[in-house]
């Protein structure tokens, strides 16, 4: 195989296409304001940029080895039937025209060209980098906007439905990755637990309602983060509490017995069951999905393990006992919550107790709200011993779980009248997910656009007569 290389024809050929470029714009640059300067030159580069991909490629595309590549399916050689099939794309840098060989297998109705795979170009009209700055867009905005920043900003015309299919799509590898993780940690087939691992985790998990399919359904989503050694002083309540290192995060649109599956897999990736991580917290409210399993997934190897109400969900509690016992909103419900909620932090669930008690339910329905309390205070009260929590510098409340509600879920997936498939919100939720951990770049390393199956565009298909789609027939 020879190396390929830019002849100096091709290079003083690319420039020539940069003078020619630049003597074309030169009259219209020269009446223009900066503004409208900034973007001829945008599209001025598109076009020379896009040459210099096309000859890069094509230079590459003569240099390859000239004997056939096994069959992905049976293994056999192929055959060339194109030495220069074109591929068009939209790129970041413009749109190229592609050649490069093509082989096919007529057993297998298998086409290849190999070069894509060397060139990390998958399914679809769009390139790699143009794939990945729209997921990026379609992860943070809904499609129409992320379409719209996308030519604001590039100068690149791509529809909303484009963006949409690209961002699904990516979004279902992300997912398909963590299902394949889900999969392998319920056959004791995980990998070892990271290395570097801190000596305290937190875990939070909790639930977001998303209409999908037609319907609201339960987002649940888990954060994972190092606790400490650094402490911190919350303004507020004036309690030392020890610092949250950066978080990463998980979602699912899925029973709880699959969800803390994605749990434990998130909790491994940041060293749950390595050596160094002796002590467990797990933050919930009081669903009992949570408590229902939580030790089951979460306390593993010898460390030690705690379980924790989130203090903002009990007080909570505490409202709707004394808005049913004394009136919504009124005067002697907050004098009676007001006390309680400084108890029930300074002395855990006692003194709460002890007042559900004292109660004189004025109605049915308000003896039923108190019953709900007592049981819930009951069944809680070791998970709610907030005097111990405190002194040990652990948090006491979820605002870290919540966060992430808001920032992976509601910001992007709650929009007013927003409205999703379940793929859909799961495969934009897990691809969020792994840009709210920090590991976006190292997915689009591993190419995952050659991954990706195409998604089925939003429009009814196409009659028999249509003519055959001959970039489909290249990808
Ligand atoms: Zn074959």
């Amino acid at each position: 195989m020879d190396s390929p290389h830019l002849s100096r024809e091709i290079v003083e050929e690319l420039g020539a296409v940069f003078v020619a470029a630049v003597e074309q714009a030169g009259p219209t640059l020269l009446t223009a304001d900066l503004d409208e300067i900034e973007q001829h030159l945008q599209a001025v580069g598109r076009r020379v940029w896009a040459r210099v991909v096309e000859q890069t490629v094509a230079a590459r595309a003569a240099a390859a080895r000239p004997e056939p590549p096994g069959c992905p399916g049976c293994g056999e050689p192929m055959r060339l039937v194109a030495a220069a099939r074109e591929r068009h794309l939209q790129g970041l840098v413009g749109e190229y025209r592609l050649v490069r060989p093509y082989w096919h297998c007529a057993p297998c109705h298998q086409g290849l060209a190999p070069l894509d795979a060397a060139l990390g170009v998958g399914p679809g009209a769009l390139s790699p980098g143009l794939s990945r700055v729209a997921c990026r867009l379609g992860i943070e905005e809904a499609f129409a906007p992320a379409a719209e920043i996308l030519y604001e900003t590039l100068r690149v015309d791509v529809p909303e439905e484009a963006v949409r299919r690209i961002t699904e799509g990516i979004g279902a590898v992300a997912e398909a990755e963590q299902q394949a993780a889900m999969a392998a940690a319920q056959a004791a087939q995980e990998p070892p637990p990271a290395e570097g691992a801190p000596a305290q985790l937190v875990v939070a998990v909790d639930g977001v309602m998303v209409h999908t399919d037609g319907d609201w359904h339960e987002m649940k989503v888990g954060v994972v983060a190092p606790l400490g050694p650094a402490t911190w002083t919350d303004p507020d309540s004036g309690r030392v509490c020890q610092t949250l290192g950066a978080p990463s995060v998980c979602a699912g649109l899925e029973p709880a017995a699959t969800f803390w599956w994605r749990v434990y897999c998130e909790a491994r990736r940041r060293g749950l069951g390595a050596a160094p991580v002796a002590l467990v917290v797990v933050l919930g409210d009081g669903a009992d999905w949570i408590w229902h399993a939580a030790a089951r997934f979460l306390h593993v190897g010898g460390a030690a393990y705690v379980e924790i109400v989130d203090l903002y969900h009990a007080w909570e509690h505490l409202w709707t006992v004394a808005n049913a016992v004394y009136g919504t909103g009124s005067g002697a419900a907050a004098a009676w919550v007001g006390p309680l909620k400084r108890r029930l932090v300074e002395e855990g669930v006692r003194p709460v107790l002890a007042a559900l008690a004292q109660l004189e339910p004025p109605s049915a329905d308000a003896t039923d709200e108190v019953r709900k309390a007592q049981g819930y205070f009951t069944e809680q009260a070791a998970r709610m011993d907030y005097p111990t929590f405190i002194a040990q510098q652990w948090p006491i409340g979820s605002g870290v779980v919540e966060s992430a509600n808001k920032t992976l879920i509601t910001a992007r997936e709650k929009g007013a009248g927003m409205r999703w498939r379940g793929t859909g919100a799961q495969a934009v939720a897990s691809l969020r997910a792994v840009h709210r951990s920090g590991r976006w770049a190292a997915f689009w390393r591993t190419q995952p656009q050659r991954r990706r199956l195409p998604v089925a565009p939003r429009r009814p298909r196409p009659t028999p007569a249509a003519p055959p789609n001959p970039r489909a027939q290249a990808a």
